[in-house]
């Protein structure tokens, strides 16, 4: 593996060129470049032809300076010791950056859950929960839903920790459902504060085009809501993708949630061209559309690129091709530190994951926090409160970036160094 396309080396490099800047505390710089913990379990699981399967599962706990460990659980195949190692490490960025009292953490486990039925998932969910008890808890350390997993896992984390540690587990975990204590808006949130930093940084960047055409990689529960809500809002969606293929209509695609309803029926995206409900391959021609794959999204010719799948697809390779003026990370660690610097000498502004997709996090603290106080709040008041969180993130980058003359991303990491090391410095003694 290169250097820069191992998640964790590169994490290192960023924290080294941000912290360079700002003369971090020896003593903490040291402290963030290791992990507080590495937690790797082995899941034998009885699939239901009776065969046994072992699978390897992973908790790993980054830093809590800030409160509990607190970051998602993610199931699929690549799931690796070094990306859960940059991914916990994102999340104490993240979770500092968009001012929510959390320390970093992530999880997951080696598997393709596509592969497995609903019940070898939930005791796979529940052996994992097992294997995990001791470290996690609503003052511990805090998990929530990430790629391929969501509400319905979360809630067998919940009863799988209540069973095990006899006492109620309702803060244990965040992304539950509404009806099991999850947050009205907690589903929709990543894609909803993404829509809100988005609309607050072309703001800043005085890019005033009417109806941008945008392009998506990834339709899961963060491509999906955030396409969705960028059509509602004036945005001209040309392109979408998931794992398997994709659609372009440079005209705009009609109707996020019809492609919504079809994904949701054929569990992929490819071939679906809407003329008024009907989705076919056969409207291709009449919608002047085309097929493309995820990798082909990339490079299309629009104003912004929404990478909302998963790390590192945006590469030295494909970087110098990149079309869009625009580049909106919603993935976590889309873009490697060569194709940084490549968009950058392009004059294309990458507004990076920790601020972008943060809305996902700051919903979980929303979450959290109404669990703990026996609370809960309408749908209108948890969007209200993510607007204002997602402005001011936005507000305080930009301005960073202009004190510092530095990139967005190395003024996130800035910010989010401050806030630790100030929390920190008073923890200290
Ligand atoms: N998995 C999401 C992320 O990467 C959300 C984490 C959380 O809510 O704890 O930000």
């Amino acid at each position: 593996m290169k250097k820069n396309n191992n998640p964790w080396e590169r994490s290192l490099v960023e924290l080294k060129s941000s912290s360079d800047k700002i003369s971090l505390n020896d003593m903490l710089l040291t402290l963030l470049k290791s992990h507080d913990r590495i937690l790797e379990v082995s899941l034998p699981l009885k699939m239901d032809d009776g065969k046994i399967k072992v699978f390897r599962g992973f908790r790993i706990q980054h830093n809590n300076i800030l409160g509990p460990y607190k970051g998602g659980i993610r199931y699929h195949e690549q799931v690796n010791l070094d990306e859960m190692k940059a991914l916990s490490f994102w999340m104490t960025m993240k979770n500092a950056l968009i001012d929510v009292p959390f320390g970093g953490g992530k999880g997951g486990i080696e598997v393709d859950p596509k592969t497995l039925s609903e019940g070898e998932l939930e005791r796979l969910t529940r052996a994992f929960t097992r294997k995990i008890k001791d470290v996690i808890g609503p003052h511990k350390d805090v998990p929530a839903p990430d790629v391929n997993t969501n509400p319905k896992i979360m809630a067998w984390v919940a009863s799988e920790y209540a069973k095990q540690n006899g006492k109620d587990g309702i803060a244990v975990v965040t992304g539950k459902p509404v009806d099991k204590g999850g947050s009205e808006g907690r589903k929709e949130a990543t894609g909803m504060g993404g829509m809100y930093a988005l609309i607050a940084s072309l703001k800043k960047l005085r890019f005033n085009k009417k109806n941008p055409t945008v392009a998506v990689q990834g339709f899961g529960n963060v491509g999906r809501y955030i396409a969705s809500f960028l059509q509602r809002n004036g945005f001209k969606i040309v392109a979408v993708s998931d794992s398997k293929g994709g659609i372009y209509i440079p005209d705009g695609i009609s109707d996020i949630e019809n492609l919504e309803k079809y994904k949701e029926a054929k569990g992929f995206l490819a071939g679906c061209y809407c003329v008024g409900s009907v989705c076919d391959i056969s409207n291709r021609e009449k919608r002047g559309g085309k097929d493309i794959t995820p990798a082909e999204l990339l490079t299309l010719p629009v104003d912004i690129l929404i990478p909302a799948a998963l790390e590192s697809v945006i590469t030295k390779i494909n970087a110098g091709k990149i079309q869009a003026k625009i580049v909106f990370e919603m993935a976590n660690g889309p873009t490697t530190i060569e194709a940084d610097e490549i968009l950058e000498k392009k004059g294309i502004t990458v507004i990076p994951d920790i601020l972008s997709n943060s809305g996902g996090v700051a919903v979980s603290y929303f979450e959290w926090f109404q669990n703990l106080n026996n609370k809960k709040w309408t749908k209108d008041e948890v969007f209200k409160k993510l607007k204002q969180k997602m402005e001011k993130a936005v507000d305080r980058v930009f301005e960073t970036s202009k004190k510092f003359k530095t990139t967005l991303r190395e003024a996130s990491y800035i910010l989010a160094l401050k806030k630790i090391e100030s929390v920190w410095e008073n923890k200290k003694d």
